[in-house]
C-alpha cells in the first residue's frame, strides 16, 4: 500500500506536478520545496492557579519572492511542523493567484484556546508578540486571524508589538477592529469573494444563479456571508448545516432567519418548514452548487460520488480530499478551488494593510468594488491557465501561482 503522504509531502507532490506540466526549470522546484525561514518559540506561560505551562510557538516564511510573506496564526492544540509548513505554502500560492503583493507565512501555537481563561489567553498572545517581534513586520511578515484567534487576539498582539518596536505601525497585523485601524467590509469579505467567483465560474460554465439550487456546508462567517450573497442574488439556498445538524427545503430557506434561529438556539436544526439531514448531508443533497464552507476533507472517496453538483466552490481550505476531486473530475464537477474561491479574506486583509499605510480609510463600497475586481480577474488568470494546460481548475490556479513566484525568483536572481 502506498505510504500516505503528510501535509507537506502532499502539497510539495502537487507542486512537481505542476512545476513539471509547465516544464520549468528544476531549481524552481528546489526552491519552493524548502520554507525560507522557520522561527521556534518556547512560550512559558503563567496560568491564573501560578503552575508554569510551556507552549510552542511557531512562525514560517515559506517564500517572500513577491512581497513580505502574509498568513493567519492559529491557535491548535494539534499544531506540527509538517502542516505549519504546509499551510505557509498554501498562503504563497493564495496570494500569488489573486496576485497580491506578498509572499506566504504562517504561524501558531500548540493550545487549545478553549482550555485557557481570558487572562491566560491575553499573556500567551502577549508572550507569541514579544518572542516574534524580530520576524514580523509591515514590510516583513503580516499575520492575520486564522482556526482559533480573532480580532480581540490581533488587537492584543499588535499593542505589544508596538510596546516592543516603540512606533505605532497598525499595518503589522490584519483583520484587526475597526477601532485600532480594521478595515470596512472584512468580516464577510470571504463568503463575498466565494460569491464574486461563485458569478465568473456559472457564466463560463452556463450554470445561471437565478433560480439555481445552492447547497452550504457550514454556517459561520464564510458561509453565512456567502448564503446571504446567493439568496441575494436569486439562488435558492436548499441546504445549510453545522457541526450539529443540516436542515433541507426544496423550496429555499431564508438566510437571514436562518441565522435568526442559530443565534437563539445555538443551531440551524429546528428550523420550522426544514427537512433534517445532518452535518454532512449538504455535500450530497440535489443541487446544482456546492459550497462546503466549513472543515477541510469534508469531500472523501466515500461521498464524493454521490455529489449532485455541477459547480463545487470551495469556501474551505482544503474541503475536497485528492480521491475525491479525482471522482469528482471525472463525473465532469467544475471545482473552483480554495485558493482562488476563498481568497477574499486575504484580499481585504491586503486593502487593511493599504489603508493602515496610507493612514486613509475608504468606504465599504471602495472595499466591495476593488474586491470584485481582484476576484474576478483572478478567476479569469486560472481559467486560462487552466484551458492552456489542459487541467482542472485547480491545476490551474497552481500554475497560475507557481508561474507568478518562478517569475519573481527569477527576476531576483534566485533561481
Ligand atoms: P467558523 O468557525 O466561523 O465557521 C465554521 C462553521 O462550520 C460553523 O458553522 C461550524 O458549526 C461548522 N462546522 C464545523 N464542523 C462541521 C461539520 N462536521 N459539518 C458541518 N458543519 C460544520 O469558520 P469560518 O471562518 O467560516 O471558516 C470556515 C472555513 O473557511 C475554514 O476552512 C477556514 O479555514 C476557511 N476560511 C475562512 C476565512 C475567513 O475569512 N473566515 C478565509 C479563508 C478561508
Amino acid at each position: 500500500m502506498a505510504k500516505k503522504l503528510t501535509p507537506w509531502e502532499s502539497q510539495l507532490a502537487n507542486v512537481k506536478k505542476i512545476c513539471d506540466i509547465m516544464e520549468l526549470e528544476p531549481s524552481v522546484f528546489e526552491v519552493l520545496s524548502h520554507p525560507k525561514e522557520i522561527l521556534k518559540v518556547a512560550l512559558p506561560l503563567k496560568m491564573d492557579d501560578g503552575t508554569v505551562k510551556t507552549f510552542e510557538g511557531v512562525r514560517i516564511h515559506h517564500n517572500d519572492a513577491r512581497g513580505p510573506t502574509k498568513g493567519g496564526i492559529r491557535y491548535h492544540p494539534d499544531i506540527d511542523m509538517d502542516t505549519e509548513m504546509a499551510l505557509a505554502a498554501w498562503m504563497t500560492w493564495k496570494n500569488a493567484v489573486v496576485d497580491l503583493p506578498y509572499g506566504g507565512g504562517k504561524g501558531g501555537i500548540n493550545v487549545d484556546p478553549k482550555t485557557l481563561s481570558k487572562g491566560e489567553l491575553e499573556r500567551l498572545t502577549r508572550m507569541y508578540a514579544v518572542a516574534i517581534a524580530k520576524f514580523v513586520g509591515v514590510d516583513l511578515d503580516i499575520p492575520a486571524p486564522d482556526v482559533g484567534t480573532n480580532a480581540q487576539i490581533m488587537a492584543w498582539f499588535v499593542d505589544e508589538y508596538y510596546k516592543m518596536i516603540g512606533k505605532i505601525t497598525p499595518g503589522v497585523i490584519t483583520a484587526k477592529p475597526l477601532a485600532i485601524g480594521g478595515s470596512l467590509g472584512r468580516s464577510t469579505a470571504t463568503g463575498r469573494g466565494v460569491y464574486f467567483v461563485g458569478v465568473e465560474a456559472s457564466e463560463a460554465f452556463n450554470i445561471p444563479i437565478k433560480g439555481s439550487k445552492v447547497s452550504i456546508q457550514g454556517f459561520g462567517n464564510v458561509a453565512r456571508s456567502a448564503a446571504i450573497n446567493f439568496h441575494n442574488a436569486g439562488a435558492k439556498i436548499v441546504a445549510l448545516s453545522d457541526s450539529r445538524g443540516g436542515i433541507y427545503n426544496a423550496n429555499g430557506l431564508d438566510p437571514y432567519k436562518v441565522a435568526e434561529h442559530k443565534v437563539a438556539t445555538g443551531k440551524v436544526s429546528g428550523f420550522p418548514g426544514a427537512e433534517e439531514i445532518g452535518s454532512a448531508g449538504t455535500l450530497t443533497v440535489d443541487c446544482d452548487i456546492l459550497i462546503p464552507a466549513a472543515l477541510q476533507n469534508a469531500l472523501t472517496k466515500d461521498n464524493a460520488g454521490d455529489v449532485k453538483a455541477k459547480l463545487i466552490l470551495e469556501g474551505a481550505n482544503g474541503p475536497t480530499l485528492p480521491e475525491a476531486d479525482e471522482i469528482l473530475n471525472k463525473k465532469g464537477v467544475i471545482i473552483v478551488p480554495d485558493i482562488c474561491a476563498n481568497a477574499g479574506g486575504v484580499t481585504v486583509s491586503y486593502f487593511e494593510w493599504v489603508q493602515n499605510r496610507q493612514g486613509y480609510y475608504w468606504t465599504e463600497e471602495e472595499v466591495d468594488e476593488r474586491l470584485k475586481r481582484i476576484m474576478v480577474k483572478a478567476f479569469h488568470d486560472l481559467k486560462e491557465q487552466a484551458d492552456k494546460y489542459d487541467v482542472p481548475l485547480r491545476g490551474g490556479a497552481y500554475a497560475l501561482a507557481i508561474g507568478r513566484v518562478a517569475e519573481a525568483m527569477r527576476f531576483l536572481g534566485r533561481i
